[in-house]
């Protein structure tokens, strides 16, 4: 199901309804990790690794067709040095960095959003998402941030 839900309010006009700009940006559900004046990243609720992390503008963008050009540039700033840091804080042998864009591209929230995702060698690559527990999540975004502070 997709997390990006039409409704409709109570004159009758169609809203968007972005979970991210809800649920995450203004009642900061979630396990996070960086901010600044433009860019937020937190844990993804769903990982396809332990160390899953998303990256994502403060201000609503769809994807890469709107964004503006200097949130763009931060976001590409801030993944470079999470990557290490998500690399150092899982031990993982590589990082997909990935950004889909267009619900056929496998968008799935329309609030542009870029993965970066720790690799192991000897693990088949998949994009199935994993159940993790809040003490799990909890822990490895803890050891990330650590490694972060220690980046920037
Ligand atoms: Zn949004």
């Amino acid at each position: 199901m997709s997390l990006y839900i039409r409704m409709v309010s109570h004159v009758g006009m169609q809203q968007d309804y972005c979970v991210f700009c809800e649920k995450v940006i203004k009642e900061r559900e979630g396990f996070f990790i960086y901010e600044d004046d433009t860019v937020i990243s937190f844990m993804d609720h769903a990982p396809v690794e332990a160390g899953h992390v998303l990256i994502a503008p403060k201000k609503h963008f769809v994807n890469v067709f709107d964004i503006d050009d200097e949130v763009f540039l931060n976001i590409q700033m801030i993944a470079k040095i999470m990557a290490s840091a998500v690399l150092k804080a899982t031990q993982a042998d590589g990082i997909n960095i990935g950004q889909n864009n267009g619900p056929c591209a496998n968008q799935r929230v329309m609030h542009y959003h870029l993965h970066i995702i720790p690799r192991f060698c000897g693990s088949h690559i998949n994009w199935e998402r994993k159940a993790m527990s809040d003490k799990d999540m909890e822990a490895i975004s803890r050891k990330i941030s650590v490694e972060l502070l220690d980046l920037l």
